[in-house]
């Protein structure tokens, strides 16, 4: 009798689980279309906002624009005095290797990935380029049910298992335990092979010496990695600091610079390579800026939306007078600030020179590299070296997706596009500080907040 009713109890679970998906489906399949009203529009292809735009967003997608629409059963929603912008894509991030203020293997879990995922969302992120920090648990499913928009959080877009020289950066330690350190050209290639079968959205080597401190990847090393990369037709994204190795790079066909050039200006030569090669250039302001900054109190330090993004305890670290003290009598104190300067030199010319800039910040590689946070900042630090704040946001919304090979669908708001975008209460095309004012995030045509 027992085994009887709980079998029967069974049953009635499992019609009552397949009807709450059904009526969780069907309404998903079937929203009521979303008129925005009024908006001032800043679709991320770089022109002047467009005031007074309605937009209409039906299952998931944009499907129309333009002036005083009026669809038929559309949920209408009065935005006068708001702006709207594509959601942002982060091109250079790490995931779960954090947690607190430790950097350890053990951070990288499902439940860890997905409150980082969603924290960047929060920050109006909707998508990540995770490179090179990943581990074997992502590649079960994770990554791919994140890009399909199933799991909440930004899209989780991953490098794989990146590649340094065998005894190079970062050096070896339980959290960095997945990077390959090729020692030879036959390594490098079957490990690129293998690689490969993940099918990473790029992949990401380290071509650095530390300042001097470790051996850098040799040439012929980089040269394989980059040969059987583009035989999978994947990109390959290169760690730099040096403008003599960027030349070297880019001469072997590099696809993308993930970090500034910091010891040099950027020559012409190297300009015009860049520019013929469509190699993209991810700046990565905030790394060198955070470097430095918490030696004083920088201006956002009290702010909500900078407090909010960091992990438990971080507050504490880095406004404690021990950290403080240990940046300035670091020996890289100087160097750090020179990099930055340098580093704000070659954005503009870069950027001046045509070539594809995409908004990338390395958050989430190291406590003070705050996720969410960075993102917004670097895109006033592109401002504070030299671009306009329209220029800063295709930079982190149009350029990203096009590196990313998702601009059929993300990137802009255009009709026909994901309904992926966030809402501001100020414009920030006056004022690039503009973007932090977040009021709602949306992702695939579904308000998140
Ligand atoms: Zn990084």
């Amino acid at each position: 009798m027992t085994n009887f009713m709980n079998i029967a109890n069974m049953k009635t679970t499992y019609i009552l689980i397949a009807l709450l998906w059904l009526l969780h489906h069907t309404t998903i399949a079937q929203p009521t279309p979303v008129l925005l009203k009024n908006i001032t529009l800043i679709d991320g292809n770089g022109g002047p906002p467009v005031l007074q735009s309605d937009i209409l967003i039906k299952d998931g997608y944009i499907a129309a624009i333009g002036k005083q629409l009026s669809p038929q059963n559309a949920q209408q929603i009065d935005l006068t005095g708001k702006t709207i912008i594509p959601s942002l894509i982060s091109s250079h991030a790490h995931i779960a290797t954090l947690k607190s203020t430790t950097v350890a293997p053990e951070n990288y879990t499902r439940d860890n990935i997905i409150n980082q995922l969603k924290k960047y969302e929060r920050y109006g992120i909707s998508a990540v380029i995770i490179m090179g920090t990943d581990r074997p648990i992502i590649f079960n499913g994770l990554r791919d049910s994140s890009i399909a928009g199933l799991l909440p959080g930004a899209r989780l877009y991953s490098a794989g298992y990146g590649f340094t020289a065998p005894e190079g950066i970062p050096p070896k330690s339980p959290a960095m335990q997945y990077l390959q350190r090729p020692a030879t050209v036959e390594e490098a290639t079957a490990q690129m092979k293998e690689m490969a079968k993940l099918h990473p959205a790029v992949v990401k080597i380290w071509v650095d010496d530390g300042g001097g401190k470790f051996p850098k990847m040799k040439r012929d090393i980089y040269q394989a990695i980059i040969k059987e990369a583009h035989k999978h037709g994947i990109k390959v994204a290169a760690h730099v600091y040096y403008l003599e190795d960027a030349k070297q790079l880019v001469a072997d066909d590099i696809n993308i610079l993930g970090h500034s050039i910091r010891n040099k200006e950027i020559d012409n030569d190297l300009l015009q390579q860049m520019k013929a090669n469509n190699v993209a250039y991810i700046p990565t302001l905030t790394l060198d800026k955070y470097a430095f900054i918490y030696a004083d109190s920088p201006p956002w330090i009290n702010d909500v939306f900078f407090k909010e993004s960091l992990e438990p305890g971080v507050y504490d670290m880095i406004t404690s007078k021990s950290f403080r003290d240990n940046i300035k009598t670091s020996p890289n104190y100087q160097r750090d600030q020179n990099g930055l300067a340098i580093a704000m030199i070659n954005l503009k010319k870069i950027h001046d020179a045509g070539i594809t800039v995409c908004m990338g910040t390395d958050s989430g590689a190291t406590p003070v590299r705050t996720q969410g946070f960075s993102e917004h900042l670097e895109m006033a630090l592109m401002v504070e070296a030299g671009l306009t704040p329209l220029q800063a946001i295709s930079c982190a919304t149009k350029n990203a997706a096009s590196l990313l090979k998702i601009a059929d669908q993300y990137g802009t708001i255009e009709i026909g596009k994901k309904a992926d975008f966030i809402i501001l209460s100020a414009n920030p095309s006056n004022d690039i500080n503009n973007t932090r004012k977040i009021e709602s995030v949306w992702k695939n045509g579904e308000k998140l907040n």
